[in-house]
């Protein structure tokens, strides 16, 4: 008997699974092996392998990538049911073959089979494949799919496995021809305990059951690292690095601070943030809401502040668009001033809101002068790039100065002589110190 009998014996032979046969015993293509059809299965056999059975759909796989002569080469295993329960392999020379009723036979080698033994096959988070090895878009690297996540493969960054939120996070960015490039590690759990992160060639996602997933890369994330990753004040990130309103600088949203970058000031952490509604009678005339809202973001960061625009409204207000604010004196409001700050809309608590409106009466260029408990100030439509900024440090607490270099100058702010003017450390220390910082 030929070893291909002697395992058709051990299956049953004709009374068995595999029914009649339906070929002579035969040299395989590849002039190395032998093999037999039956009416239900091959059994193949190979001086290195064996003998043994393959049918079924895994048969129909591995036929479809070429028999002994794919990359698989012969069977090392009958068909076998995985100790994950539910589904059925043949392990191979060059690789396996996984099915399940659900996701059909997909075949699995290489490194991105050995990152997916060394996690726990089909225990894994991962579960079963779902494609075959597939080459990247980007024709760089290699991947597979499997129901919970996916193992990704280049020569230079080796096989790491991505799922769940991160996975999500990355996909939506674009795969491996995001700015992220293909991971380095496997989903990992921060030092702290709570959350998870790849990193990847092209920065981090970070991951928390508070804070969602979001990537974090390049100076910012440099300096996220420096200050202790999701241990330092910061914590975890809660957005993607954003743009600045008018596209000069970049910054990343944290759960207790944020981190602004420009080419010109580097990456400032934040260790509070204001919140800051915009609503609008008149939009300026000089300087864009959004060009004023960029401005206050470079300044601010000096100071450790950041600035969350929360939203923006356009309110129909004419008889309080030419705003009698008097003498502009913080603590008092006007009948208009409180006419129209009572317009909050549904902002809470100690946020800002500043009022746009066509002048002021007398002109300024804006006034902080507020009613109580309801923080935020007026901005005329001629104001200058730096209205916005100098009114909110009024209604954060600053006065002002007597020095055209500093944002707080009682001399108009169109007389800055050095933007992005500055905010001393005192100055600092009152934003942070206010109830409108958080
Ligand atoms: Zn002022």
């Amino acid at each position: 008997m030929s070893d291909i009998d002697v395992k058709y014996a051990a299956l049953g032979g004709a009374g068995g699974w595999l029914g009649p046969a339906m070929t002579p015993e035969t040299v395989a293509p590849d002039g190395v092996g032998r093999y037999r059809h039956y009416r239900s299965g091959s059994i193949y056999w190979s001086p290195s392998s064996g003998a043994h059975e393959v049918h079924g759909r895994i048969r129909d796989r591995w036929a479809a990538l070429g028999w002994e002569r794919s990359f698989l080469g012969y069977p090392l295993t009958d068909e076998t049911a995985t100790p994950g329960g539910g589904g059925r392999y043949n392990h191979f020379q060059g690789g396996s073959v996984y099915w399940t009723p659900a996701t059909d036979a997909h075949e699995v080698h290489g490194a991105i089979r050995g990152k997916w033994a060394a996690l726990g096959w089909e225990r894994s988070v991962l579960g079963y494949p779902i494609t075959d090895e597939s080459a990247t878009p980007d024709g760089i690297g290699r991947y597979n799919h499997f129901q919970a996540g996916s193992v990704y493969w280049t020569t230079a960054t080796g096989a790491h496995e991505v799922h769940g939120a991160i996975r999500g996070k990355w996909s939506s960015l674009g795969w491996e021809r995001s700015f992220l490039g293909y991971p380095l590690t496997d989903e990992t759990t921060a030092p702290d305990g709570v959350g998870r992160y790849n990193h990847f060639q092209g920065g981090s996602v970070y991951w928390s059951p508070s804070s969602g997933a979001h990537e974090v890369h390049g100076a910012i994330r440099n300096e996220w690292a420096r200050l202790g990753w999701e241990r330092s004040f910061l914590g975890y990130p809660t957005s993607d690095e954003l743009s600045t309103e008018d596209g000069s600088g970049r910054y990343s949203e944290f759960q207790h601070g944020s981190i602004f970058w420009s080419p010109a000031t580097g990456a400032l952490a934040c260790r509070e943030t204001v919140r800051l509604h915009i609503k609008c009678l008149t939009a300026p005339t000089r300087f864009s809401i959004n060009q004023m809202i960029a401005n206050m973001r470079v300044t601010y960061a000096t100071a450790q502040i950041g600035v969350k625009y929360v939203s923006f409204e356009t309110l129909n207000l004419p008889a309080l668009n030419d705003l009698d604010v008097g003498g502009c004196t913080a603590g008092s409001a006007t009948a208009e001033q409180i006419a129209l700050f009572a317009n909050r809309n549904n902002v809470t608590g100690t946020d800002v809101v500043v009022y746009f409106v066509r002048s002021t009466q007398p002109p300024f260029n804006g006034c902080a002068a507020h009613p109580a408990g309801q923080p935020g100030a007026a901005v005329a439509s001629g104001a200058s790039a730096w209205t916005l900024a100098h009114e909110v440090g009024h209604v954060l607490g600053l006065s002002h100065v007597n020095d055209n270099n500093r944002l707080m100058t009682g001399n108009g702010t169109d007389n800055i002589t050095n933007p992005p003017p500055d905010l001393i450390a005192a100055e600092s220390a009152t934003m942070l110190a206010s109830a409108s910082t958080v």
